[in-house]
């Protein structure tokens, strides 16, 4: 059983031979994979995605990336999208202040934005932060009232970790843990609480090793989690169900 909680499968990197790509991830026994759009045209294409494969769940969201052509009514369409049965999550949202493709102050408006209609529709977050974690934690921070969700491919400290963790959060986890210099991430695996860890791929981003360097398949999760179950010590199979457990508690509209 295989799980990806995040998948760019609309990505441009899959258009020559998509179907094919994710008739593959079907055979490999893949039970969730939850695609995230980054603006509206890719959470419409998500969610067109979702319907044509059981297994593919879609999220709806701008991408801090993509935050200064969030308009207000591109978001109110996002809204209307949230009444498919299979968008699971409002994402991916965030801030990004390596990149800082979207100005500062529109990318916190924009996220603000999500987060309200996250609540408004009870819908977990996904959410993406490089180099923004003070203000991104400030935010959900002082929302943290009916909220919920999970930071996606998380990078920052053990310490932040706790904080995230504290306010109800999820910790996901990706490639950069395979990898050599993999820095505080192997800390963060062993430390976060079996009830709050997530796996994805970010596919068609980081690589896992073996294959760092090619493009990314959602497959791949599968070393990912042989990474975290080595130094967790634990057996692939119960920590998979434990993967399975959090992702269908997290993300509470899929219904398998
Ligand atoms: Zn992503």
């Amino acid at each position: 059983m295989l799980i990806d909680t995040h998948a760019h499968m609309n990505d441009d990197r899959y258009k020559d031979n998509l179907d094919e790509i994710i008739n593959l991830i079907k055979k490999e026994k893949m039970t969730i994979l939850i695609n995230p759009g980054v603006d509206l045209e890719t959470s419409i294409s998500s969610i067109e995605l979702a319907e044509k494969y059981d297994f593919i769940y879609a999220a709806v969201g701008y991408h801090p990336h993509e935050a200064k052509d969030a308009t207000e009514e591109k978001i109110e369409k996002l809204d209307t999208l949230t009444d498919n049965k299979k968008v699971v999550a409002i994402g991916e949202i965030g801030l990004d202040y390596y990149y800082e493709y979207s100005p500062k102050n529109i990318q916190k408006k924009v996220f603000e934005a999500q987060i309200d209609l996250a609540k408004k529709r009870d819908l977990p977050i996904i959410v993406h932060s490089r180099d923004a974690h003070q203000d991104t934690y400030n935010i959900l921070k002082n929302n943290s009232n009916n909220l919920r969700g999970v930071l996606h491919s998380y990078s920052g400290s053990w310490e932040l970790a706790k904080r995230y963790l504290d306010i109800g959060f999820y910790i996901s986890l990706s490639g950069p843990i395979t990898f050599k210099n993999a820095h505080k991430l192997p800390e963060i695996a062993v430390k976060v609480p079996k009830d709050r860890i997530l796996i994805e791929t970010d596919s068609p981003y980081l690589t896992p090793v073996p294959y760092r360097g090619k493009t990314n398949n959602p497959i791949y999760v599968k070393y990912i989690a042989q990474e975290i179950c080595k130094l967790r010590e634990v057996d692939i199979k119960i920590f998979m169900n434990d993967i399975k457990k959090n992702t269908l508690e997290l993300f509470d509209k899929i219904v398998l």
